[in-house]
């Protein structure tokens, strides 16, 4: 297994590509692609792989980790708004992409010109995109898929009303009903149960569509963790989302050897932070030196998805040891305190988050622990302001800003 390396930049760079910044999210494309490719091992053969890459591929990007996800096999992809499947078409990609959730009404007409996949969750949006698809030129039936509520209470019609709507879909010249699917409540829970009521209400509403002499389309329910803890979930194709980034959907869940974390967030020293015995740290003074401490400035913040939550809490890695958030974190800045025996100088790195516990940062299921959230939300949390550093076989490969539209490196203007 490869691992990106800390070495230390250059002093002088050309920066005509900027993302530039100390603190930046490493994305190793090489895990994300492996990950890809063990999931659809672990699938029975025959069942397809929709990569979930909706809010920016769960923070890591969408454009990068969309190419890399067709290009490690997955049959298509999956986003939750128009906007965000309006970005993949932008830059290029012609692949499927489903929509997995409701959108707005007067956004059908879109979504057909884009040649998306629209889940069809009411009569409302039916109606919607029946009337788009007589106005938007289709070069073949629109691509539908019907979502059935099966005990989640969230988006999707119930499978009493299933059939109906099927038939209207099937039956309609301008749609197809390429899919049927419903999702999950708690298929990350240690207890199976719940996820086994919810398949056999689907199975039901299958035989009853069967029955209705509805043509055949493709059923699917599973994501990640589904996926992960059997294969009397996989039906025609799963929709993993968070084990391709290689994180765990739940303690309760574990991941299958060979699934590695894709990001990692690095920063580096920015300044020595002397402390007295007595001196108070940041906003609030929330934080006084016992004693004299080494600590240093690393500029990330709650404005980058460092969560305000881990001041007093959280750690990052120098040197591949603890050192401990003082006081609040700010905006833009947060100041650690540096273990006895670890001498941080300006520029030195910092590992804020990694998977790998050799660097001493917490791993994103810690840093969710600690908040009392999910590892989807420290993830998804990542502001647009972190550059994104792409890797490929230990080596960058492109920088993208979120926030600034895509930088290239200076030596190859189209990188990704
Ligand atoms: C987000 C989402 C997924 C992926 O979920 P993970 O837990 O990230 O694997 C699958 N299906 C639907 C409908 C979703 O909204």
């Amino acid at each position: 297994m490869r691992r990106p390396t800390l070495v230390a930049p250059p002093l002088v760079r050309d920066h005509v590509a900027g993302g530039d910044r100390s603190t930046r999210a490493l994305i190793d494309l090489d895990a994300f692609e492996g990950n890809v490719r063990l999931i659809r091992d672990l699938v029975r053969p025959g069942t397809d792989v929709m990569a979930v890459v909706k809010a920016n591929a769960y923070g890591h990007g969408a454009v990068p980790i969309s190419r890399a996800a067709l290009r490690a096999g997955a049959n298509s992809l999956a986003v939750a708004t128009v906007d965000e499947a309006a970005v993949l078409r932008d830059a290029g990609i012609a692949d499927p992409i489903a929509l997995l959730g409701a959108i707005d009404l007067s956004e059908a007409t879109r979504a057909l010109r884009l040649g998306l996949e629209v889940t069809v969750g009411s009569v409302e949006l039916l109606d919607a995109l029946a009337a788009a698809a007589r106005v938007v030129p289709l070069p073949k039936p629109a691509a539908v898929h019907l979502k059935v509520d099966t005990g989640m209470r969230r988006y999707g019609v119930l499978p009493e009303e299933a059939v109906a709507l099927a038939r209207r879909i099937d039956r309609d010249p301008l749609l197809d009903l390429a899919g049927v699917c419903t999702h999950f409540s708690s298929a990350d829970d240690i207890e199976e149960r719940p996820a086994i009521e919810q398949a056999v209400r689907f199975d039901r509403c299958l035989a009853t569509l069967r029955e209705a002499g509805i043509a055949p389309f493709r059923a699917h329910v599973a994501n990640s963790a589904a996926a992960l803890r059997s294969r009397r979930f996989d039906y025609d194709l799963v929709r993993p989302g968070i084990a391709l980034y290689g994180l765990p959907p739940s303690r309760d869940i574990p991941l299958p050897l060979g699934i590695r974390p894709v990001m990692s967030i690095r920063s580096r020293v920015a300044r020595v932070v002397p402390l007295a015995a007595g001196d108070t740290v940041g906003y609030g003074r929330t934080y006084a030196a016992e004693r004299q401490e080494h600590a240093v400035l690393v500029p990330i913040g709650y404005g980058d998805g460092y969560r305000r939550g881990l001041s007093g809490l959280g750690w990052v890695g120098i040197a591949g040891r603890r050192a401990p958030v003082r006081g609040r974190i700010s905006m833009d800045q947060t100041v650690v305190s540096v273990p006895d025996g670890v001498a941080a100088r300006v520029g030195d790195d910092v590992v804020v988050l990694d998977g790998d516990p050799q660097w001493g940062a917490p791993d994103a299921t810690t840093l969710a622990d600690l908040l009392g959230t999910i590892p989807y939300e420290v993830v998804t949390g990542i502001a647009a302001r972190v550059p994104r550093h792409y890797l490929r076989g230990g080596a960058l490969d492109a920088v993208v800003v979120p926030g600034a539209g895509k930088v290239g490196r200076s030596h190859d203007p189209d990188p990704l």
